[in-house]
């Protein structure tokens, strides 16, 4: 018998192996001592005990042949580095802001600007909330408020611009506090928490229209505004045609600021920036820098960090890889909405979300059902995720009571250009028979809870 013809014609990777790390598997029995020990938190591993790290795509990916050259050309002088101007010039390019100021990670970007920025008792609205973005905001004494559309927290709904910012609800914040409470409104090029959900083009324009009749500035989360580039080209009318790098300038020129965490679409391992068109705001930043994480031409990183970021920034924005990076998520997905596994519609642009919720029916919202499930996976295959739910989500800082988000997910996170498709069977086979055991599982409770961004460092013990 011949083979029979195949009905597709597949797609691969723009790229082949040239360095290997071995990764190792483990026995259930050993798993399930390591969580326990971890106090049932993924963040509380040993990575020697991982067999496929999804925890993150934040500084796991791989770096090209390119990008290594360019260690080696690092200029570590403490002041004007050569690789601080390389940087300085990509960002210029392909993000189109005028100013640039370099910053460890992107935290350390989003503490100076919220910093400068935001004053005691001003409201920061948000196409829902990140982290560390948010933390950040309050403690330089804003309140964050969401004005993501509806359909973003209905994990089911196939809206393809899950991201996009709802001016009814931006316009009544605005009525309601005035825009001068309001120092700016940040946004995010696809949506971490609602699942990768990118933002359109068209409601950024708008976006941009509303702000300006109010005088209010816009800061972009640049993280993954790339990965939102390549929506806006599969999805929004018009786009088809464009590449990508003209996609994200345009994307990027209706905002006036922003913040990068480098440690995802630029393709390194460490590194961030934050960008504006302001020269006030740039002469801000570039003092404050010093305070908080170095001279103004390195902020917080070796020369040859910036030049690995200069370098990632061209290549992120090379169309064929964008394609195999997302495309490589969606394969996973797919698997999974196949075999009917719950998870969040449509497939976003940097992991997989299982719905907990759906999965974990009998586990209540305080007993932590994604936290729960993250760590149930792990003691299957060796998979680690993470938590994007109650445990996430935080208390609220008024009334001291959990955050009780819509969305309770598990995050199976893709590192760009690391693992491969096989690698993606395994997971989505693990996921599979952890769904179909899933009346056995059981909830967690807290047995240490750290006062900030308690997901990290939580422990728990099943009830
Ligand atoms: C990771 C991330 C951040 C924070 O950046 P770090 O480099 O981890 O400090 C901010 N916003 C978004 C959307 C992110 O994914």
């Amino acid at each position: 018998m011949p083979y029979p013809k195949p009905t597709r014609r597949s797609w691969a990777e723009p790229w082949k192996v040239k360095v290997v790390e071995p990764i190792r598997m483990t026995t259930r029995e050993y798993r399930e001592k390591c969580i326990a020990e971890a106090g049932y938190n993924t963040f509380l591993l040993r990575s020697e005990d991982v067999y496929i790290d999804l925890l993150t795509d934040s500084g796991t990916s791989a770096m090209s042949d390119n990008q290594w050259a360019g260690m080696m050309l690092g200029d570590e002088a403490y002041a004007g580095s050569r690789n601080f101007y390389h940087l300085w010039e990509a960002v210029t390019e392909y993000y189109g802001y005028q100013y640039v100021v370099p910053t460890h990670q992107g935290r350390g970007a989003e503490h100076i600007i919220s910093q400068i920025m935001i004053k005691e008792g001003d409201y920061v609205p948000g196409n829902m909330y990140f982290t560390t973005t948010r933390l950040h905001q309050e403690l330089a004494g804003g309140t964050f408020v969401d004005v993501i559309i509806d359909e973003a927290h209905d994990p089911a709904n196939e809206h393809p611009f899950k991201g996009d910012v709802d001016l009814d609800k931006l316009q009544k914040l605005i009525d309601e506090v005035g825009a001068d409470k309001i120092p700016y409104v940040a946004v995010a090029g696809t949506v971490n928490m609602a699942g990768g959900q990118p933002q359109s083009m068209a409601n950024m324009r708008a976006l941009r229209r509303l702000c300006d009749q109010h005088h209010i500035p816009i800061v972009l989360d640049a993280t993954r505004a790339v990965e939102n580039a390549y929506f806006i080209q599969q999805r929004e009318a018009g786009y088809r045609d464009k590449k990508i790098a003209e996609i994200l300038k345009e994307y990027c020129s209706y905002t006036d600021s922003c913040t990068m965490s480098a440690k995802k679409d630029t393709l390194v391992n460490i590194g961030g920036w934050l960008a504006t068109n302001d020269e006030g705001l740039f002469e801000e930043a570039r003092n404050m820098v010093v305070v908080y994480e170095g001279l103004h031409t390195y902020g917080g990183l070796a020369g040859r960090d910036m030049e690995a970021m200069a370098r990632g920034i061209v290549e992120s924005v090379d169309d064929d890889h964008i394609r195999a990076r997302v495309g490589q998520v969606e394969y996973l997905g797919q698997h999974l909405i196949d075999w009917g596994v719950p998870v969040v519609r449509p497939i976003g642009g940097h992991a997989v979300f299982l719905d907990a919720r759906a999965i974990y029916e009998h586990i209540p919202q305080d007993q932590f059902p994604a936290q729960a499930l993250a760590a149930d996976l792990y003691i299957d295959s060796g998979v680690r995720s993470m938590e994007r739910g109650v445990v996430s989500a935080g208390r609220d800082p008024k009334t001291g009571d959990h955050r009780y988000p819509k969305l309770e997910l598990v995050r199976l996170t893709i590192p760009r250009r690391v693992y491969t498709q096989a690698h993606m069977d395994v997971v989505a086979e693990s996921a599979l028979e952890v769904y179909e055991k899933r009346e056995q599982a059981r909830g967690l409770r807290f047995v240490y809870e750290p006062k900030y961004l308690r997901f990290f460092q939580a422990r728990f013990e099943r009830v």
